[in-house]
């Protein structure tokens, strides 16, 4: 018999400067670092880095570097890393960025093998990626995510997301095997955030959440860590935004995104995140503001549809509900309306065929028809 463990994730918080020695302190002498340069010089990782590769070096091992980290990682960046990891050992990938770094190492991770890295060409790796066909060698890789925001909870959970080179689709790549052996939580790297990118990972993390919590797989302990995360951010995020250095309220969203991680990695996301992909692929809205745009819409046709639904809604009574909490919490960053992402009437029919992503639009507790779609978006243009 086999069980599931809630989570197989090692969770550490930490501060920055233990986080080198806690980098340096992981038993493999086969390494790539998926970090970018930008991010080396911002947080003065430079030499933990050189230490790394001495580290490797020093014991015949290998170190690769991958220096560009794209947002929104495509299957061209992924077969590049390929190719430049080539035929050499790789025993860990440490990640350290936003859910894009996180989400490229578990990339590489799904299709690294030494026989056919060089070889993948961009068409290979798209078919792989669709076919859902993983390289058997993720299982001797080690995953060790350092994220850099407070939102997407990939360092607990065994997917990511691939986006189309074409920008006319998007993947999931889901595997046991892509899941973190360890998160390394550091809230000081969270506090270089600008504004925007604050209230837009703390909002993604808030939608994880509130999508666990209502999602047809949820449980009572999600609902109770959903529900806790939330009260969280509420608490939170405007916060974050008005006083940016505050490490203390830094800290309380680094829990607030591990514990939606963990929430939504039990359940996976639900409309709204399936909403979120056309917003994010055809406008480039960042994802936890096209996650979020349309909660409240989704949340008013879910209400009774799920366990405990008024325990949930009431934390947002003291706002007026849902929308007016995020216009509160995005008030001067950001206009969380269409229209101030270039979308107009014309747009909402072929956002809305897009809008349905199998295994997140199924998941909602309310199934969703083309027109309840149109009438969610049409309600924040
Ligand atoms: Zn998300």
């Amino acid at each position: 018999m086999s069980f599931k463990p809630f989570c197989s994730t090692e969770i550490v918080f930490t501060n920055m400067s233990e986080l080198s020695h806690r980098l340096l302190s992981i038993k493999a002498n086969n390494v790539l670092l998926v970090m970018s340069e930008s991010a080396v010089n911002r947080w003065g990782l430079g030499l933990m880095v050189d230490s790394m590769q001495k580290k490797c070096e020093s014991s015949s091992g290998t170190f690769i570097w991958i220096k560009s980290v794209a947002a929104n990682p495509t299957q061209r960046d992924i077969t590049e890393c390929l190719h430049q990891i080539g035929n050499k050992k790789i025993e860990a990938i440490i990640a350290l960025g936003g859910g894009s770094a996180i989400d490229l190492a578990k990339g590489i991770c799904a299709f690294y093998d030494r026989e056919k890295n060089s070889k993948y060409t961009i068409n290979m790796l798209t078919g792989l990626v669709k076919n859902k066909r993983y390289s058997n060698n993720k299982e001797n890789i080690d995953i060790i995510a350092v994220p850099t925001t407070a939102g997407t909870g990939s360092e607990v959970t065994q997917w990511a997301t691939i986006w189309d080179e074409s920008r006319t689709a998007k993947f999931s790549i889901d595997d046991p095997g892509l899941k973190p052996e360890l998160a390394i939580i550091v809230p000081e790297l969270t506090v270089s955030m600008p504004p925007k990118m604050t209230v837009s990972t703390g909002l993604d993390a808030m939608c994880q959440a509130v999508e666990a919590y209502w999602s047809k797989h949820t449980t009572p302990v999600v609902q109770e860590i959903a529900y806790r995360a939330v009260e969280i951010i509420i608490e939170n995020l405007r916060r974050a935004v008005d006083e940016p250095s505050d490490i203390t309220v830094r800290e309380k969203l680094c829990r607030a995104s591990v514990l939606a991680g963990l929430a939504f990695s039990q359940t996976r996301t639900t409309a709204c995140h399936s909403i979120s992909y056309p917003l994010t692929m055809l406008y480039g809205i960042p994802h936890g503001l096209a996650a979020s745009i349309s909660l409240d819409g989704v949340g008013a046709i879910n209400k009774g549809h799920f366990p405990n639904d008024t325990q949930l809604f009431s934390l947002f009574d003291k706002f007026g509900g849902i929308k007016n909490f995020i216009d509160k919490v995005s008030s001067g960053v950001v206009t969380m309306r269409l229209t101030g992402f270039g979308i107009t009437e014309n747009d909402i029919s072929n956002i809305a065929k897009n809008a349905f992503t199998g295994g997140r639009m199924d998941n909602n507790p309310v199934d969703l028809s083309a027109e309840d779609v149109e009438s969610v978006l049409r309600a924040v243009l």
